[in-house]
């Protein structure tokens, strides 16, 4: 920890990988044996670089860059990249770490690493998000390749700065190298369900969750947090499989649609528009309550809750709104954000029996998509909607079988905590012993 120091969230991270795998490690000398947890929580690589732009006023602004490269035992570094003005290098490294066992769960060939910078999209015009895009990949096009590292979306990238990255990479190296990002546009390189898959997958893992106890998501009420890519296809699927969403949020605020959001005028509204919630609320007239500066899991205070999708960023949801969920008659969660439960979240959770996904095996349905655009890329082939989701939905089912196993194996049935990261775990330090000491 000191040789990470002020870096709370990479802390919080690992202790909550170590508590788990220790159990591992007592079972397996040969994890131990190989210095293995010493080795996994030292990133390979870590790279900081300045990234001058030009403002559309003329003035030159600096922001900072970073890519860390975190494990490459089972294939090239694979994350995405994440632009908000809160970024550290310690929000890039527990994010990276999470990334080893969330890849690794998908059993396939892609390690882990994750970057990103403290530059704000917000209230930047197309060519500002154009000119920062090109200054940043000027200087990362150097360390990333499709047998190196594939970067791809987070928080605050989206298609379109995909597409100013990869414009710039393609120009720089003078290769159309489809597979050096994912996340593409469906006209150059992109795949199909990319967009919607961690969304889509979230749900998919909590509905396995569900069925294990003989429910579904019909007549489910479901709150999500969070307003953006995941969130909204986190909807859209709840809505598909019977369940009704009645709020969700930004960082300004809540809405409250008693009867169900309207998910395809909400997404009309941040897709197209690229509008706030608040203009939704507008739009959608007395159905809707537009909480301004709310707590989306306050919600549960005034109606019964019982699901709960935390889809929007780290540390979001407390011990106190764990308690308000669970006394809401709350069922199951499913993190479709990174690290969006606070220790303390998870431990009333689990207290009460509640059925709780983390987000390294919930939301881990994007990055495995993302891998099937690395397959399509690499035979030149697209594969149909239908098809891509059917291998989403089948990837979701056997992540959630093996957390399960792993959990039952542990003496612990029903703790996706510990089959999460037992099972991430063992694969990855099994090829890293493999690969001798590197
Ligand atoms: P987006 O940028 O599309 O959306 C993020 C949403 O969360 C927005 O509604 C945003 O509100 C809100 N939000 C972000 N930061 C804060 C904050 N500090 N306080 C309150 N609200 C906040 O990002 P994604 O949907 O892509 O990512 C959401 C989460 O899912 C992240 O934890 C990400 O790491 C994780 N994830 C994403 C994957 C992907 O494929 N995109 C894959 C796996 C995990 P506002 O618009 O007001 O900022």
């Amino acid at each position: 920890l000191r040789r990470n120091a002020g870096e709370p969230e990479f802390h919080q991270a690992m202790r909550e990988v170590f508590e788990s795998v220790s159990l591992a490690v007592a079972k397996h000398p040969k994890y131990a044996d190989n210095s293995i947890l010493e080795r996994i929580c030292e990133p390979e690589r870590q790279i900081i670089f300045r990234v001058p732009w030009v403002d559309d006023n003329g003035r030159t602004q600096i922001n900072r860059g970073f890519r860390v490269q975190f494990n490459s035992a089972l294939g090239p570094y694979k994350g995405g990249l994440r632009f908000h003005p809160s970024v550290t290098l310690g929000t890039i490294k527990f994010l990276g770490f999470e990334q080893i066992f969330k890849n690794s769960l998908t059993g396939m060939p892609i390690g882990g690493g994750k970057g990103g910078s403290d530059f704000d999209p917000k209230g930047k015009s197309d060519a500002e998000i154009m000119r920062f895009c090109q200054s940043f990949m000027t200087e990362l096009a150097g360390h990333i390749g499709e047998y190196t590292d594939v970067p791809a979306g987070d928080i605050g990238v989206g298609q379109r700065e995909i597409g100013y990255l990869f414009g710039q990479y393609k120009r720089i190296t003078n290769r159309y190298e489809s597979g050096v990002l994912t996340g593409k546009g469906l006209g150059w390189g992109g795949s199909l369900v990319r967009t919607e898959a961690t969304g889509y997958g979230t749900v998919f893992f909590v509905d396995e969750m569900l069925k294990s106890t003989g429910q579904t998501f019909e007549g489910k009420k479901v709150i999500v947090s969070g307003s953006g890519n995941v969130a909204l296809f986190a909807m859209e699927k709840v809505a598909q499989l019977g369940g009704t969403v009645v709020a969700c949020s930004d960082s300004n605020g809540v809405v409250y649609d008693r009867d169900g959001l309207d998910v395809e005028l909400l997404t009309h509204v941040k897709n197209v528009e690229r509008g706030r919630l608040s203009d939704y609320a507008k739009v959608r007239g007395t159905q809707s309550e537009y909480r301004d500066g709310g707590r989306v899991w306050d919600v549960a205070s005034d109606t019964k809750i019982e699901v709960a999708l935390p889809c929007a960023t780290q540390n979001e949801l407390g011990d106190d709104d764990a308690r308000t969920l669970i006394n809401s008659g709350l069922i199951a969660v499913g993190e479709g954000a990174n690290m969006p439960s606070t220790p303390d979240a998870i431990r009333e959770f689990q207290r009460a029996g509640i059925l709780f996904a983390p987000g390294k095996a919930a939301n881990a349905g994007g990055v495995a998509t993302s891998a099937l655009e690395m397959q399509q890329n690499a035979s030149r082939d697209s594969w149909s909607f239908e098809y891509t989701e059917e291998r989403l939905a089948k990837i979701m089912r056997s992540i959630h079988d093996r957390c399960a196993e792993t959990a039952d194996e542990y003496g612990r049935p029903g703790d996706y905590v510990l089959g999460a990261n037992i099972a991430g775990f063992t694969r990855v330090a099994d090829a890293m012993i493999a690969l001798g000491v590197i």
